[in-house]
Order: structure tokens, then sequence, then C-alpha cells
């Protein structure tokens, strides 16, 4: 048996895409530290190379392939160079096809150092903690509830749900990452109760903020049945599952964030806790706000309900943060919806969002749609939205200026409030010699586009100006 001190290898890992890829190269990650491999930053060194690749759109996939071309040329020609994530599972024959220079792909819970899937059995539990095994997968092993390392910021990404039971249009990953399967409360509690653990053993800073991830988070626990049981809102008194996971995590840990709310999953009961948590920010997934093009996209909604919501949230809690993302250029999109999204965003005045245009997916709903839009028709409607955004984004921000408020030290000289999530929204630029991991009331002195300055609130009361 191998001892635990005895390093096999050197491991560098690339993770392209969204928090929730972060999430698997985190629980990979653990996996190969377990199996005796040292983390390097420097892939040049590495013994195994590997891309947690993204398969969302054309673009990501696209940056996938670059990724991976570029570290082939850079490993050292003895090193491993393995491709797993989204694009291993999705397109796994014709990447093996199309890139020689790659030595496994890995699609979701197969072994990067060997061939064979991960099995409950080769699966290490670190950070000496227990758990309950979870149905395995077909053909591997349930990334979900594989152990990972301590963070290495104060703050982590927890996944409490793999896949998704909608059918949104342009949407491939249900094809790829199947039905919603929620984790039991039990263990996303028990996994950010090593989080909080594990800093101290490893000379990492202590866990300050948790950031729950699902493709559909407020859907949470629904697909559960025994216990752990999901219930609707409300029904028999019983709390939702997503609300009583964040009131639950909340209790932990000092930050609780949510990202990803489908729009109709954001019920009072949510609200109420989101806004008990301390952490007023809503990231919801709109797409869009016309109500026939949301129809066609086979999404719930529209912009007169959407605003309903935000009012209802702003007159309980007037300095929530909102995020969105919006698609520009699905099939049948029309000037009028444009006009529709535009009037939304001057209206709603949501702190952040992020647009994207339509990208053709093979199997997708929309795949087959027709009246599909010119790609650069697509790119001038999101270029209109961004413009208008950027100028609702930058007078936010400067809205922030004279206050004080309650800094995150991610890093030496970086920090966030609650109105940020982390790698997503903007920055706070903090002094450099504040300690990361620390929670510290400073004074909001500038702001350049989405980032902010801030200041000690003593010195600037030794300057002269006020802080409010
Ligand atoms: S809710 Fe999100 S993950 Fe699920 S189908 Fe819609 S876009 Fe895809």
């Amino acid at each position: 048996m191998r001892s635990v001190c005895e390093v096999v290898g050197l491991y560098y890992m690339q993770t392209l895409g969204c928090p929730k890829n972060q999430v698997d190269s985190d629980k990979l990650e653990g996996y190969l530290e377990a199996q005796g491999y040292e983390g390097t930053t420097d892939p040049d060194g590495a013994d195994l190379v590997v891309v947690n690749t993204c398969a969302f759109i054309e673009a990501a996939r696209q940056e996938s392939i670059d990724t991976v071309l570029m570290l082939a040329e850079r490993r050292r020609p003895d090193a491993r160079l393995v491709v797993t994530g989204c694009m291993a599972e999705r397109y796994g024959d014709e990447l093996r096809d199309a890139l020689p220079e790659v030595d496994l792909v890995a699609g979701f819970g197969h072994d990067l150092v060997g061939t064979a899937p991960l099995s409950a059995t080769s699966v290490p539990v670190a950070l000496g903690a227990t758990r309950t095994a979870p149905p395995p997968l077909t053909g591997g092993f349930d990334l979900l509830e594989l152990p990972r390392p301590a963070a290495r910021a104060p703050w982590a990404y927890v996944k409490v749900a793999e896949g998704c039971d909608r059918i949104c249009g342009f949407c491939a990953i249900p094809s790829f990452r199947g039905k919603q399967r929620s984790r039991t409360y039990d263990d996303v509690l028990a996994e950010v109760d090593r989080l909080l653990e594990a800093p101290a053993a490893a000379g990492a800073p202590p866990l300050r903020e948790v950031v729950l991830v699902a493709q559909d988070l407020a859907s949470y626990g629904r697909d559960r049945t025994g216990p752990g049981r999901a219930t609707r809102t409300g029904s028999q008194g019983r709390p939702s599952p997503i609300a009583a996971l964040t009131r639950a995590v909340a209790q932990r840990v000092e930050r609780t964030r949510l990202l990803y709310l489908y729009p109709s999953g954001l019920t009072d009961e949510l609200i109420g806790a989101v806004l008990d948590t301390g952490v007023p920010y809503f990231d919801l997934s709109l797409q869009h706000v016309s109500r026939p093009h949301l129809a066609r996209m086979r999404r719930w909604g529209d912009g007169e309900r959407f605003l309903r919501r935000i009012a209802d949230i702003r007159a309980a809690e007037p300095a929530a943060t909102f995020r969105s993302s919006f698609i520009l250029g699905y099939p049948g999109e029309t000037e009028r919806d444009q006009d529709q999204l535009l009037e939304f965003l001057a209206t709603a005045q949501v702190d952040w969002a992020g647009f994207f245009t339509f990208s053709k997916e093979d199997g997708t709903h929309a795949a087959g749609l027709p009246d599909q839009v010119a790609p650069e028709l697509a790119l001038e409607r999101l270029r209109e939205c961004a413009e208008l955004q950027d100028t609702i984004t930058a007078a936010k921000r400067d809205a922030l200026v004279g206050s004080t408020r309650r800094v995150l030290v991610d890093a030496p000289g970086l920090g966030r409030t609650v109105h940020e999530a982390p790698e997503i929204d903007g920055i706070v630029h903090v002094p450099a010699d504040l300690t990361v991991g620390d929670l510290v009331d400073l004074a909001l002195v500038g702001a350049e586009g989405p980032d902010l300055r801030a200041v000690p609130v003593d010195a600037l009361a030794a300057t002269g100006a006020a802080a409010t």
C-alpha cells in the first residue's frame, strides 16, 4: 500500500468553462492527490497534464481544443496528456480521432491515471471524512461525491446537484449531463464542514464564503425520494429543499451565495432564505424577456413577471444585487423581441449581466427550428445590449462609492463585497497588506468600470474625507 507522503508525480490541471466545471476539477484534484500526485502550476514540468474541457457552445469548444493543442506543445515528451470534462463526454470518439497527441480521453467519472472507470473502491476519502457512497453512474463514479482538497481561496464552489430536468430549446446539457441528481443535505453539509476544517491543516486561508452551484439550483432536491426527499415549496408546511439547504449552509459560514436560479424557482421562501444569509445576491438565469420568444426557447416567464420579482426583492432589501444572462439571436428572434429586451434592461437596472450569441448545438430543439438569425445580426444585438448594460453597471458601481462595506480579502490586494460573485463580477482593489481570508470594513473610494477601490476607514478619516 502506498504511503500518504509518497509523491508519484506532478499533475497540472487546466479548467475551462463554468464554476460547475471548476468543482469537478477540485474533485479530480482531490482524487489525484490521494493517488500520490502533487499539484503544480507549471505544465512544462508536470508528469500528468489534465484539461477539463467545456462543451457548452462552439466558442467554448474551440477554446478547449486550442488549450489542448497548446499544452500538447508545452508538456514534456514523456508526460501524459489527458482530456476530460464535457467535451470528452460529449465528443469522446471525435476527440480521440482528431487529437492523436492526447494520451487519454476520459469521460465523467473515468480514471485519469489508468484507463478504467473510477470505482467505489478506488476512490479515497480525503480530509479524514466518512461519506455515504452514491449510486454509481453507468461506466464510472459520480464526481459529485469525490473528495476534494482544501480551497486555495477563502471561498469555494459547492456543487449540490448534477444534470437538469428542464428542456430549454438551446441547451444540450441534459443530453450529456443527464437528469438532475441532487446530493443529500447530509453529503452537501459534510463537504462544507470538511472545507471549513481543511484550511488549518493545509495552511490555506479560512473558508468564509460558500457558493452553491447546480445546473438548476432552485430545483435542488426535487428529484430525491426517501431520506432527504424534496417537497415543493410550502407543501405540508415543509421548507423547500434549496431554502432549507441555504439556511443550513449559512449557519456554518459567513457568506452563502447562490448561482443560477431559474426564475420560476425564485419563491418567496427562497428569497427570504437568501436575504437572511446577509448576501442579498440574486443570479437569475433569464435568457430573454419576450414572452413569445421565451416560449420558443421552451422557458418560463416574461419581462413583466421578472420586473415584479425584482421589485419585490428590492422592496425587502434595497441593496439587493442582481445578475442575469441573456441569449441573442435564438431562432425566431425579432426586432420587437430585441426592443423588449433593451427596455427591460433599462428598467430593471440589474447590476451585472452576461450576453451570449445563440450557438446551434447538435441534437437540441433549436437546431431544427426555422427562422435562424444571421450571426452578424445576433452579434449586433448583443453589442447593443452590452453597451447599454455597461453604462448601467458603471452607474451602479459609482453609486457604491462613498459607502463603507465589509470586504472579503480573496488574494493580496483583491477583495469582494457581497455585491460581487467570485470570478464572474467586478472586484475591489484593497491595500496589499490586508490578510487573505479576513473580512474587513473598508471605505469604497473610487470606481473604474466594474471595479472598485477601497481603503481602511481610519485611513480615510485621517485624510479628512467622510464615508457614509
Ligand atoms: S435550465 Fe439550464 S442546464 Fe437546464 S436545460 Fe435550461 S439552460 Fe440547460
